[in-house]
Parts: C-alpha cells; structure tokens; sequence
C-alpha cells in the first residue's frame, strides 16, 4: 500500500480515492465541563478534582526539595548495588541494578543518576520528575521505589521494566504478537492515562518510546520531566526533552496555541496506537513535520496499519478528530478496548483486508439479521448487547430509541448517532445498508 496514502476526514466522511466509504458520525458524550472550561481550584497549589486524587505541581512549592521530601522516599545509597548501563537519560546514565528493602528481598532497579557538573536548576528538573511520579500509584504506571539525594551523584531508583521502552521492543519483535496481545498493551496504556487524567495530569508527550514495557509485557507510561512544561517560559512549549514539540504525536491545538490538556493526551495516545498495532513504525513516516501539520490541517489521517481490525482504527480516528471534546474520554478507551478483549471476533474484519475492500467497493449491501446490521455499520462489538436486550429481528430495531440504547450499554453519543442514524434508512429503504 502507498504509505501516504491518507484517510480525510473531512465532515462527509472518509475518502479513498474519491469514493465516499464510510460515513463518520464522530461525538462522544462531552465530559461534565468543556475542556476550555475545566475550571479547577487551585489551592496552595494543589488541583482539586471532587472524588478523585489530586496531582501537585512540585512547581507550586517554594522549596522544591520539601516537594521531593513530600513524595518520594529516601534511600540510603549502601542498599543500592548498580549492574550496568542500560541507556541514556537527559540529565546522565540509565542503569540496571539491585535494590535491598530492609526486611524484603532485594528487588531489579532501574537507576537514573545526575551527571556531576550540574546547576542547581538542573537538579531541580531532575529531581522534579521523582515529585511527579512519586504521587502515582497505579500498575500502568513506572513506579517510584525513592531517590538519593544525600549523597552523590543524586539518584532516581524506579522499578526495572525488562523489556525497555515499547518502541524499540516492538521493532525487535515485528509480528510476533497477536493483536490481542497489542490490544492488551494498549489497555494497559489508556488504564494508565485515565489514571493520570482523573488526577489532572496532562502528560504531553506521550509515545511509545515513553512507554516501558516489563516481562509479563504490561506496559507502563514514565517519562514525567519537568523540563518540557514550563508555562510562565514562552519557549517552553516548543522545546521538549529533545528540543522540540513532538509534532507527529501532538494534537493540533497544542501545537498552535499550546492548548494541552487530556483530550490532546488522547490524541497522542491514538499515535501511540497506530506505532503498537505497526509494531513501532515512523508515523507519517519521512514526511516533514511541516508537511505533517499542513496534512492534518486539511483533514488527512493515518491510514489503519497493515492488519489493523477496523475497529481499532476506527478509534484511532475518534482520538485524532480536530474538536478536542469529540475525542474520547481515557475511561472510555479502556472500556472499549475491555470490550474487544472480551469479544476477540470484534477483532476479525480487517481494515485492509481483500475482503474489506470488496466490502468497501460496494457501496450497499443487504442484511438479514441484527447481528449482520451491527457489522455492516461497523458497531459488531454491541451485538451481544442487542441480543440480551432482546432486539433479535431487524423489524425489533426499526423503532429504537436513544434511551433504550443507553440502557443496553450503548452510551457513546457518536455509536448511538451512527446506530440511531441506520435505523433511519432501515425504515426508509429496507434492509439496504450503505456503507
Ligand atoms: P529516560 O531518561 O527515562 O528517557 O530513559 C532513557 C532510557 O533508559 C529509556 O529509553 C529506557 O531504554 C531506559 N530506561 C529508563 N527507565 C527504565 C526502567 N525503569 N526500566 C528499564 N529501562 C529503563
């Protein structure tokens, strides 16, 4: 396939070569408050979030120090045994290494060390990224075991991922993995993303080489610096870790006007899930990032990577529409990727099949049952959800409505759109279905 070959999402739908495919009802249900007016109480710095675990800014301490005292745990150097050099951070080596907790056994460790010659701001950021992660507590996310600040070098310790980061895991293992294995991985992500956006942390670069991957293949999102997210500095959000905004991964209204919030996270995460489901392929591979922002801008997408189920790149074009509220919720992702796991046949149609294009290059074709119905549309993953309700001829579905989709399960506002919308020429031009 050309690899530019891109998908427009335009309103009318996605083209192909100019042949109309599938007509995209986008929308999910918009969050309690519009992003734009996600107001939170500050309060001596800490973001309040009712029911929900607050992330602190360390930057709202006045002595950072007391931020890292707060949240992560002391570790006395003696109990720290360093093995080897397994990469290279921005502020000095990665290591592997033993950890001995007193009255536990010794624990794998990785162990990120402050380069000597350093400013004091510089061991600030660092030492910054210890205070964020130190206030997470979640299995998809890296955790904390402690530093050591009172000695040198200062030391982060986190727990040892065996399998690195998830690019370069992905690339050494092309095709190994099933797509359920994929789509485990990705659950593991977006569980770990709802998490942090629950607490009101906006992560802003994530991709898969911020993503460590352990030996059961659970992976973790990390990369928590301070560096890239400095609002008062007016270069800060066109410098990162590397230098630069990670434009290819980055939703467009952060970029033209730095407007990051978790909605633009789940945009990042939708890349993340077309570098899984390619095994660690360049997204939008040589293009310029220039080129790349102009494509998005006039409504292209990436194409589903070869062997992509369509209903896995149907999501990755829910998180990469343009209005940040019709993106899906974090909470939404997971409970859809659950579902695909539950339902692997959910999984089977491909988005580049032979089959599918068949498919595709005939604009219309009947259907006889409910459960054909929920194919066609490309919503197979409620089938069991019409059957238990009892909708099991397509005559039970013709006079369907909203609330009665809701209280099946169906709860997204654009799959009951797309649902309620086929019904409508259900009843007008019969089992014909027009996809
Ligand atoms: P970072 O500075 O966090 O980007 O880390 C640099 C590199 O070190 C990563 O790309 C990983 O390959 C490796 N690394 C960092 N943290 C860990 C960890 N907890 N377990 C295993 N490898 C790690």
């Amino acid at each position: 396939m050309n690899s530019f070959a891109f998908f427009n999402v335009g309103r009318q739908g996605i083209r192909l070569g100019g042949a109309q495919l599938i007509t995209r009802h986008c929308g999910y249900i918009k969050a309690k408050q519009d992003p734009d007016e996600e107001k939170m109480q500050f309060q001596h710095g800490r973001v309040k979030l009712p029911g929900s675990r607050t992330y602190i800014h360390p930057h709202t301490y006045e002595d950072p120090n007391q931020a890292v005292r707060d949240f992560a745990k002391e570790i006395d150097a003696s109990n720290i045994r360093i093995e080897r050099v397994i990469g290279a951070g921005e502020f000095g080596e990665v290591c592997s290494g033993r950890l001995r907790v007193q009255g536990k056994r010794e624990i794998y460790v990785a162990i990120k060390s402050l380069k000597a010659g350093y400013s004091d701001k510089q061991r600030k950021d660092f030492l910054s990224e210890a205070s964020i992660m130190g206030q997470f507590d979640h299995p998809n996310i890296i955790r904390l075991e402690g530093v050591v600040t009172r000695c040198k070098p200062v030391m982060i310790i986190t727990e040892f991922m065996e399998n690195g980061s998830l690019d370069t895991f992905l690339k050494k293992h092309d095709g190994q993995f099933t797509v359920i294995q994929l789509v485990g991985m990705l659950r593991g992500i977006a569980s770990g993303m709802k998490y942090l956006s629950d607490m009101s942390y906006v992560h802003r670069d994530l991709a898969a080489r911020n993503i460590l991957v352990n030996s059961n293949l659970v992976c973790k999102v990390s990369d928590f610096g301070l560096s890239r997210v400095l609002e008062d500095d007016p270069e800060a959000a066109y410098t990162t870790r590397g230098g630069k905004i990670p434009i290819r991964w980055t939703a467009p209204e952060a970029i033209a006007y730095r407007k990051f919030t978790s909605a633009s996270d789940v945009w990042s995460y939708g890349i993340v899930m077309w570098e899984v489901i390619s095994y660690g392929e360049r997204p939008y591979w040589e293009m310029s990032n220039q080129d790349v922002i102009k494509a998005i801008d006039e409504g292209y997408r990436l194409p589903a990577p070869m062997d992509c189920p369509v209903v896995l790149h149907q999501l990755m074009l829910d998180c990469w529409e343009k209005g940040r509220s019709d993106r899906p919720k974090f909470g939404q992702i997971v409970t859809i990727l659950d579902k695909l796991i539950r339902n692997p046949a959910s999984l089977r149609e491909l988005a580049n099949s032979s089959e599918c294009r068949e498919d595709l290059s005939t604009p219309e074709f009947s259907v006889n049952t409910v459960d054909e119905w929920l194919e066609a549309i490309k919503m197979g993953q409620y089938k069991e959800n019409f059957s238990s309700a009892g909708y099991v001829s397509l005559d039970s579905i013709l006079y369907i409505s909203v609330s009665e989709l809701a209280k099946m399960g169906v709860t997204l506002a654009g799959h009951q759109k797309k649902i309620l919308s086929t019904v409508q020429s259900l009843q007008t031009q019969g089992p014909h279905v027009q996809v």
